[in-house]
């Protein structure tokens, strides 16, 4: 029988401090044998250098180190080091009760008395491999959740949460740099007849194949969409003007009236009414909230729902 190859532990890199030259060879021989790839520095200062321009998950430090002492040292890195964990490891002559208390209160996860055999930095390593996973794996579910959280489920375009955070920044950039900038509110038409008819799932699949057509029509990188409501959306069309944004509506338009959209109840078509509203001339000091550009464009839709639906209403404020 066959077995997969065990996945080998990710060899963090360490720094050691040390200023005992033939004691550091000798730790970075044993973390070597352990996969791990290892920098020596012999000062306190110097370690913080390293610190700063790259990261390094485990630190292995003596307590008695020169230009600074090695419990100021892991005070620093806690203070100092916060958005990745990096687990200390002091390994020291000190061996009191006392010396103890202070290391691990200084921040250190370990506190080893020297002489420290192979063995038992192999196994301490491992702890900190499995502590440094345990966080990794944490970060990455957080920022899945994150992206998720600005994300509407059945579109995959953004959803007000994103909208608040974003929009307002958006019309400050494009304020101070003296850009144009518009928006394009949409709402489908007679939305409550298709449910009605066809059922709300099918509704959903109109929904969901109507998005994609609005997503192939918008720059990548720089454009952004927003299911504004229920069958309600918002389009983010940075650096256009209201003459683009009207030219963006009207591809959309015809797009979702021009396009058969197959679904389990057959081909069906839908027509959508739009609202678009452009940033007027501002001083670059001159603020504008985002609700105020938002109304100004369900203004345009609700006029352009009574003069009929599929039409499009568009203002430059
Ligand atoms: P109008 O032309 O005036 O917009 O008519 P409408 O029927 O579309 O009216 P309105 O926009 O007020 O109502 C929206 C309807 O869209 C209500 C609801 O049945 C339907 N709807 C909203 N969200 C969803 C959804 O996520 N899925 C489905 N299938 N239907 C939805
Ligand atoms: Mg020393
Ligand atoms: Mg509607
Ligand atoms: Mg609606």
């Amino acid at each position: 029988m066959m077995h997969a190859p065990s996945s080998s532990p990710p060899g963090y890199p360490v720094l050691i401090v040390e200023d005992n030259p033939p004691l550091c060879r000798l730790l970075q021989e044993t973390l070597g044998e352990a996969g791990h790839a290892s920098v020596c520095v012999g000062s306190g200062p110097q370690a913080l250098a390293q610190l700063e321009g790259e990261y390094f998950p485990i630190v292995v430090t003596d307590l008695a180190i020169p230009g600074m002492d090695g419990l100021d040292l892991c005070r620093t890195i806690r203070a100092r080091f916060q958005n990745h964990y990096i687990y200390i490891i002091v390994l020291t002559a000190r061996d009191s009760q006392e010396d103890l208390l202070e290391g691990l209160e200084a921040g250190a996860d370990e506190y080893l008395v020297k002489p420290v055999g192979a063995a038992e930095l192999r196994a301490r390593l491992k702890i900190a491999r499995r502590i440094l996973a345990l966080e990794q794996s944490l970060k990455k579910s957080l920022e899945e959740f994150k992206s998720l959280s600005v994300i509407d489920a059945l579109t995959g375009f953004f959803n007000r949460r994103y909208l608040v955070e974003h929009l307002p920044q958006e019309i400050k950039r494009a304020v101070r740099y003296g850009r144009p900038l518009s928006i394009l509110l949409f709402d489908f038409d007679h939305f409550k007849d298709v449910n009605d008819r066809f059922g709300h799932l099918v509704g959903d699949e109109v929904l969901r194949q109507c998005a994609s057509c609005v997503g192939e029509a918008l720059r990548q990188d720089l454009d952004w969409a927003v299911r504004y409501g229920g069958e309600e959306f918002l389009v983010v069309l940075p650096e256009t003007p209201l003459e683009g944004a009207l030219v963006v509506a009207e591809r959309l338009r015809r797009c979702f009236a021009e396009r058969d959209i197959l679904t389990t109840a057959g081909a069906l078509r839908v027509t959508a009414s739009f609202g678009v509203a452009s940033l007027p001339r501002m001083a670059p000091q001159q603020r504008l909230p985002m609700e105020t550009l938002i109304e100004c464009a369900d203004r345009r839709l609700y006029e352009a729902k009574s003069e009929g639906r599929n039409c499009i209403k568009g203002h430059q404020l």
